[in-house]
């Protein structure tokens, strides 16, 4: 058995027992695990209402490779996120993140660059919460990078064309030229100003807004795509009546 000292992000608890609870973390260290911290519910715990989800810590925990669930010593708490604004949405959006990072790390799998990115990005949208949306899909975008799966958004795959304008093509999880995707419907086209901003430079139409809501449903897509997992985050479903 060993001491483990590391970051992590909370990313679920539930309560276990009278007065214990079990938190799924992302670790900095050992990717995602499972800890008991026990007698945590209690008033006077030093480890209460520390195991919230979008709280930042500092973990110390005994592992032992045998235990499906490790044991909590201690925490420090290092940032609670959006503990100081009121913003739903900007709440939303930080558990959309924890969501798709439980959903894309495979258990055990530890990633220093996705969890830096991670915390990199939910400290953006506890700065802006008024752009957290687009820290959002600047996150999935980022994670894409990490994973090995970079967006071709340069050249057309079939036809070599430069992209200035695209259409997603949900089967195949690429961008094509406006011509190859003559027979894809609206709804897969992306604007110039889209393409401009997944490159990570402004667009030189101004009257084009970023179809934010769109370039987020095709990450969400191309995610699930590449990696063969179903992205479909729950959290989000808490903002389709207002608009993603
Ligand atoms: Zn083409």
């Amino acid at each position: 058995m060993s001491l483990i000292k590391t970051e992590a992000l909370i990313l679920r608890t539930i309560p276990f027992q009278e007065s214990s609870s079990i938190a799924r973390m992302f670790t900095r260290e050992q990717g995602k695990i499972a800890v008991i911290a026990k007698g945590a519910r209690r008033m006077k715990s030093a480890l209460r209402g520390f195991l919230e989800p979008l709280n930042y810590i500092e973990a110390i925990y005994y592992y032992k490779s045998t235990r499906d669930i490790q044991t909590l010593s201690k925490i420090d708490l290092i940032q609670a996120f959006f503990s100081d604004n009121p913003v739903i949405e900007s709440n939303i959006f930080g558990l959309a993140l924890l969501e798709t990072v439980d959903k894309v790390v495979h258990d055990h799998q530890h990633d220093h660059e996705i969890f830096d990115c991670a915390v990199q990005h939910l400290k953006l949208m506890d700065a802006k919460p008024e752009t957290c949306r687009v820290t959002f899909i600047r996150f999935l975008l980022a994670l894409t990078n990490i994973l090995g799966y970079l967006f071709e958004i340069n050249n057309c795959p079939r036809c070599r064309a430069s992209l200035s304008g695209a259409v997603y093509n949900p089967g195949t999880g690429q961008l094509i030229c406006l011509d190859c995707g003559q027979q894809f419907s609206a709804g897969h086209r992306l604007s110039e100003s889209d393409i401009a901003f997944l490159k990570g430079s402004e667009s030189d139409s101004q009257f084009q807004p970023v179809n934010h809501a769109k370039l987020l449903r095709m990450l969400i897509h191309y995610l699930s795509y590449h990696l063969d997992v179903s992205l479909n985050l729950k959290s989000l479903q808490l903002l389709t009546d207002i608009k993603i």
